[in-house]
C-alpha cells in the first residue's frame, strides 16, 4: 500500500516519510520538482492517485518565516496557493479516484488560534479570523472539505501544528548557533506562551492519524505540556549548558521578519492537545526537559 505525502521533502514530511517506511509503507512524494518514488503536482492533476493509495497528507506550503522573502502581496499569494491550491488539487484528486484512499490528513497551524495571556484553546475553541494567518489556517482547513458522496469513506483529519523542535529544522536550526555561543535569550517579552512539539511527536500525530480509524476531526499538535518563551528558553540553555541572557527584542524581530509574521513568535497561545490525547495518541516527549536532552544529545 502506498501513502502519498505532499510536501514530504519537508522538515515534517522528511520525519513522517521515514516512519511510514519503516512501517511497511510505499511512499509517494509530491513536490515542485520530480524525482525517484517523487511526484509532481502537474502529475497529480493529469494522473490521479496511485490505485493502492491508502492515505494522503498534505505537508505542502511556502516557508511562513523565511527572513529572505519580504512581506507583500507576492508573498501572501505564495503562502495561500502553496496551502490551498495543493490542497484542493489533492481533494480532486480523491474525487476521481476509482477506489478511493482511506484517510486525507491535511494541516494547519496554531495560528489558527488569537493569541491570548490568560485563557486555554483546545479543538473546540473558536478562531480563525483575527488576522492574515489565521484566515489563511481557516481556508486551509476548509479547502480540504470532502464532497456529500466521500465524507461517509473517506476520513479527514487536520492537524493544527505548533512551534515544532528538532535538531534538523524549524526554529531549534535557526537558534542552536546562537544558542552554542552563549547568546541566546528569550524573545520579546517571554511571557507569550510558547505551543511547542517534538518533531518525534508531530510526525508521529501523523502517523497515528494515518493507521488508526477511530481517528478523525481537529487534533492539536503540541505537546501537553504548555510553556511561555522563558520558560523554554531557560530549559533549552540549561540543556545546552549554556546562560540564556541576551533577550531579542521585539523591534529587532519586526525588523528582520516584519511585524505580520513577527507576531507569530512575540504573541502566543495557551494550546492543549485535548482531541489528540482522548483520541489515544501518546506522546513520546511530553515534557520540554525530555525533548530538550533528546534535542542537544
Ligand atoms: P517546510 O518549510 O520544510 O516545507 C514543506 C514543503 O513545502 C517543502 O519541502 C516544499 O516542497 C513545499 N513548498 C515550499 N514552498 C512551496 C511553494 N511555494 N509551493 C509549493 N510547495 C512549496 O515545512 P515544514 O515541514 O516545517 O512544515 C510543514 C507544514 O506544516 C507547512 O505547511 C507549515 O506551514 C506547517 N507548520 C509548520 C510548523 C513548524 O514549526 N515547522 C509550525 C506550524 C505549521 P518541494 O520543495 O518539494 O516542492
Amino acid at each position: 500500500m502506498s501513502v502519498v505525502v505532499g510536501g514530504g521533502t519537508g522538515f515534517i514530511g522528511h520525519h513522517l516519510c521515514k516512519k511510514l517506511r519503516s512501517i511497511g509503507y510505499k511512499v509517494i512524494i509530491v513536490s515542485r520538482t520530480a524525482g525517484f518514488n517523487q511526484i509532481t503536482w502537474n502529475d497529480v492533476q493529469e494522473n490521479g492517485l496511485p490505485d493502492d493509495c491508502k492515505a494522503v497528507v498534505n505537508l505542502a506550503g511556502e516557508n511562513l518565516m523565511n527572513p529572505l522573502r519580504r512581506w507583500n502581496a507576492g508573498f501572501e499569494k505564495d503562502l495561500y496557493d502553496s496551502r490551498i491550491k495543493t490542497t484542493k488539487t489533492l481533494l480532486t484528486a480523491i474525487s476521481s479516484a476509482q477506489t478511493p484512499p482511506e484517510v486525507f490528513v491535511g494541516t494547519s497551524a496554531i495560528g489558527f488560534y488569537a493569541p491570548d495571556d490568560e485563557n486555554s484553546y483546545t479543538e473546540y475553541s473558536p478562531g480563525g479570523d483575527h488576522d492574515f494567518l489565521s484566515r489563511l489556517c481557516s481556508e486551509w482547513e476548509t479547502a480540504s472539505t470532502l464532497g456529500p458522496s466521500l465524507t461517509n469513506i473517506v476520513r479527514r483529519v487536520i492537524i493544527r501544528v505548533g512551534i515544532v523542535l528538532g535538531r534538523d529544522g524549524g526554529v531549534i536550526q535557526n537558534i542552536y548557533p546562537v544558542f552554542n555561543l552563549g547568546l541566546g535569550g528569550r524573545i520579546g517579552s517571554g511571557n507569550q506562551w510558547f505551543p511547542w512539539i517534538h518533531i518525534s511527536d508531530i510526525a508521529g500525530i501523523y502517523q497515528y492519524a494515518v493507521c488508526n480509524s477511530h481517528v478523525n476531526g481537529v487534533l492539536n499538535g503540541v505537546a501537553p505540556q504548555p510553556l511561555t518563551n522563558s520558560e523554554f528558553t531557560q530549559t533549552f540553555a540549561k540543556a545546552m549548558n549554556r546562560p540564556a541572557i541576551f533577550p531579542v527584542p521585539g523591534f529587532a524581530m519586526n525588523l528582520v521578519y516584519g511585524s505580520e509574521r513577527a507576531k507569530a513568535v512575540l504573541e502566543g497561545q495557551k494550546v492543549l492537545p485535548e482531541r489528540t490525547l482522548k483520541f489515544g495518541y501518546q506522546f513520546q516527549y511530553p515534557d520540554l526537559i525530555s525533548a530538550c536532552k533528546n534535542l542537544c544529545q
